[in-house]
């Protein structure tokens, strides 16, 4: 490929991404297909007898082993699991939701793929959002973790006293990486509501974030905050450098923290667009999505067969499980 400029990119990337989707992905049946190679790389192998002869039952990904006669389905152990809604449209959806910047619409979503009940498409896309934050469960942060905090909550309840009261504490977490040239960059997110900002939440979070045992050498070797005491006292608890950015006004704090407000503007442009009036109960999983989507911001043609891939190495969540909020 020509140079050509960064937007130019982009669109490129995208709109291929799209012609890629549309050729690899026409009927049911090559969704199975594709599901059945993810799975098999090289070829069906049974998982109770590791038998290679196989017999298909059902065109919907069931198969028999010739050798101990137990069934598979490859849709067991995926977020498909017990699925009504077709795979295609499973796949439509993680596409545009793998393409997409700031999220997807579930009403331009139900339209899309024609499903009358909106209730379904919002719980596939619920059902997405567990299997991205699963994902970026495995990584831990290392070197430099810049902290800070912020507020979100449904829209309108931003009245000034007791509005405040109503949106949820979200603490957010960024690692840096160093360039060849010594020039610092952020690297890798997370997000996660609190309770409250104080040194125990903190510390906690630290510990899962990176800090895996007091006799491990912590992957976290310095944090960079506004200096409130609660990292006060934990960079000195932890033995971790703490670099203070003294913020005379708040304001001030996109300037200096710039990598935590990088991703809490991406978190803004979510909650102000397509997921306007987020509940308390489902926020995390839309963090995460911002999140999943944040860590991966440089991968572009890349995103769909990754998403696809966090999709089927996760178990599903069930409508009533989140309902419940339990995940
Ligand atoms: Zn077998």
């Amino acid at each position: 490929m020509q140079m050509m400029s960064k937007e130019k990119a982009k669109r490129y990337y995208r709109n291929m991404s799209q012609l890629i989707f549309n050729q690899e992905f026409r009927t049911e049946q090559d969704c199975y297909e594709w599901l059945f190679k993810n799975r098999w790389p090289g070829g069906f192998r049974c998982p109770f007898c590791s038998g290679q002869e196989y017999g298909r039952i059902s065109t919907r990904g069931l198969y028999q082993c010739k050798s101990c006669r137990k069934q598979i389905s490859l849709i067991t152990g995926t977020i498909f699991h017990k699925t009504r809604v077709p795979l295609l449209k499973w796949f439509m959806l993680i596409h545009r939701m793998a393409s997409s910047k700031t999220g997807v619409s579930i009403n331009e979503m139900k339209r899309e793929l024609e499903i009358k009940d909106y209730k379904t498409v919002w719980v596939m896309a619920h059902k997405i959002r567990k299997a991205m934050a699963d994902r970026d469960a495995r990584y831990s942060l290392s070197g430099l973790v810049e902290l800070d905090e912020s507020f979100f909550g449904p829209a309108g309840s931003g009245k000034r006293g007791r509005g405040a009261e109503k949106k949820q504490l979200v603490i957010i977490a960024v690692s840096g990486w160093k360039h060849t040239n010594g020039t610092e960059h952020p690297g890798f997110a997370h997000a996660f509501i609190a309770e409250d900002a104080s040194a125990e939440t903190i510390e906690g979070l630290l510990r899962r974030l990176g800090i895996l045992d007091i006799q491990m050498e912590p992957f976290i070797k310095a944090i960079r905050t506004d200096g409130w005491r609660s990292y006060e006292k934990i960079a000195e608890k932890l033995g971790l450098i703490h670099y203070r950015a003294v913020l005379g006004n708040p304001k001030d704090a996109a300037k200096i923290l710039t990598w935590t407000h990088q991703l809490i503007s991406n978190a803004k442009a979510v909650f102000s667009g397509p997921h306007r009036g987020v509940s308390q109960k489902h926020l995390q999983r839309y963090l995460s999505e911002v999140c999943y989507r944040f860590n991966r911001r440089f991968w572009n043609r890349e995103m769909f067969d990754r998403l696809l891939t966090a999709c089927v190495s996760t178990d599903t969540i069930t409508r009533n499980e989140l309902m419940v909020g339990s995940i």
